[in-house]
């Protein structure tokens, strides 16, 4: 439709994401290739153009603009969710005062170095008074966004629209009790895997030249992104054809380069999903961070550690490095990838133990913004509730409440969502199995085309026109529940260890 005041709306927020996109180039830059005297630089290039976005954002022009816009009938539907979305993100934006953001900043920064000098003598001592400023500064800007219930609802609000500490802990205190007393069940089990034959060398570029093949099996698109290596994987998005992904190869590892990839793949397929009249507005986005990690942990869990995605792999494998895999099968292959040990680490963690170690994170997280404890009894709890879950005895602090970055960054409300992507990402799942009868055949033979036309129809499509929940339930007709992932966790583990 042609209206004018839409047009110019659309031109206005078409540049804000375009100096946001140039910012995510200079980002990816940065983990990818820039030199390391070139931080400083960088960081003031960022800079800039995070207050150039955000000035041509929060102007009071555009303001009137969204609100006339807001209250105009003529719109279409399409138009209307688009305004109504960027509706919501000004709102947020103006919410947090200018000296607010930049104290927040400052103080970001000084808990980041001061986090990173805590490893180094894994001395909690020395983030703690950082910790309890950010703390603090977190507990304002609960008050700034406004919440109901818990100040913890206003910070989960960013990252996971829609959810609560009430609903949460609903679904966490279930899935702490089963899944800890899985991983009992699993850690007795006689039937542990034999997985000697992993610790051999893998030839990085061998190793890099599986997860392209793969990337590309699982139809992502190298003519609209592209594949580097980085310390941290990630996915980042500067427009519809051009999404990109990064991987880290270790020549020790065997399957951590393929996981990261097929992961970061998942992400990117999503991304590369969105509608094509999206394209540069923000209706080209996940609604949530939930959302969008069902995507990477059902493509990295669910297909690239079944069985039948190894029944067709492995003999690529076996013709990769040959001599050091041919007498391993691909129920061997299945039984080594899915290994199930408890782990101090999060980021190591498997299937079975993951969502503990997100779930003691939150339990702390809303008792210090609510303050039932204090930043300096962060050590004793951690270290008390993962004795509970995973029977670990913590040796030393980098082992236990340093291990994470995010709260350095001043990031509360975030880990909640790594769980919530893997119970997203199981209930779809049992419905793409019902929808799809040949689907385990198709995965046997290297092809996913079934299983990612699913996705794009009842998840990609949508980018933020539907909120996670939303998605969810009219997805699979129910709303998110942890029960699928349960029942998925104690079929799958219950055949590998013969419970
Ligand atoms: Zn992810």
């Amino acid at each position: 439709m042609h209206h004018a005041p839409l047009e110019e709306f659309r031109k206005k927020m078409g540049e804000v994401i375009d100096i946001n996109v140039a910012r995510a180039v200079l980002q990816w830059d940065q983990e990818v290739y820039m030199p390391p005297k070139a931080g400083e630089a960088r960081g003031q290039q960022l800079a800039t153009l995070s207050a150039l976005a955000h000035r041509i954002f929060t102007d009071t022009k555009v303001g009137n603009l969204i609100s006339a816009l807001a209250n105009d009938t003529s719109l279409d539907a399409d138009a209307k969710k688009l305004v109504d979305e960027t509706q919501h993100d000004y709102e947020n934006a103006m919410k947090l005062p200018e000296a607010f953001v930049e104290t927040f900043a400052l103080e970001q920064s000084k808990a980041y170095d001061a986090w990173i000098e805590a490893r180094k003598t894994a001395d909690f001592k020395t983030f703690q008074p950082h910790l309890e400023t950010l703390v603090e500064l977190l507990k304002q800007k609960a008050e700034y966004f406004g919440y109901e219930d818990s100040p913890y609802n206003g910070l989960l609000d960013e990252y996971e629209r829609g959810m609560s500490v009430k609903k949460l802990r609903t679904i966490f205190d279930e899935l702490a009790e089963k899944q800890s007393a899985l991983v009992k069940r699993i850690v007795q089990s006689p039937h542990q895997p034999d997985t000697g034959w992993l610790d051999q060398t893998w030839d990085v570029d061998k190793q890099w030249d599986l997860t392209v093949d793969v990337l590309k099996d699982m139809g992502y698109d190298f003519e609209a992104g592209r594949q580097d290596k980085s310390v941290h994987p990630f996915t980042t998005n500067f427009d519809l054809y051009d999404v990109r992904v990064t991987t880290r190869l270790h020549e020790k590892e065997l399957f951590s380069a393929l996981t990261g990839s097929i992961h970061e793949g998942g992400h990117a397929l999503y991304e590369q999903g969105f509608r094509p009249e999206d394209r540069r507005s923000v209706l080209a986005q996940a609604p949530s961070l939930g959302i969008h990690e069902s995507q990477s942990r059902m493509w990295e869990n669910m297909i690239g550690r079944s069985l039948p995605f190894w029944k067709h792999y492995t003999g690529a494998y076996q013709a990769k490095f040959k001599g050091q895999l041919d007498s391993i099968t691909p129920e061997q292959m299945h039984r080594a990838i899915n290994r199930v040990e408890p782990t101090f680490i999060r980021v190591e963690a498997d299937e079975c133990t993951y969502n503990l170690h997100v779930i003691l994170r939150f339990e702390i997280e809303v008792a210090l913004i609510e303050g039932d404890i204090e930043v300096a009894d962060v050590p004793a709890v951690w270290n008390e509730k993962i004795k509970a879950y995973l029977g670990l005895d913590v040796r030393d602090d980098t082992q236990g409440c340093l291990q994470d970055i995010h709260w350095s960054h001043g990031a509360m409300g975030y880990f909640p969502t790594y769980a919530l992507g893997n119970l997203y990402a199981a209930q779809l799942f049992e419905q793409i199995e019902k929808d799809t009868p040949t689907l385990w055949q198709d995965v046997e033979a290297g092809e996913f085309g079934q299983l990612l036309s699913w996705l794009r129809e009842h998840v990609h499509q949508y980018g933020r026109r539907k909120m996670a929940e939303e998605i969810v339930h009219d997805a699979t007709g129910f709303e998110p529940s942890p029960a699928p992932y349960l029942r998925y966790l104690e079929g799958k583990y219950s055949a590998l260890y013969d419970l």
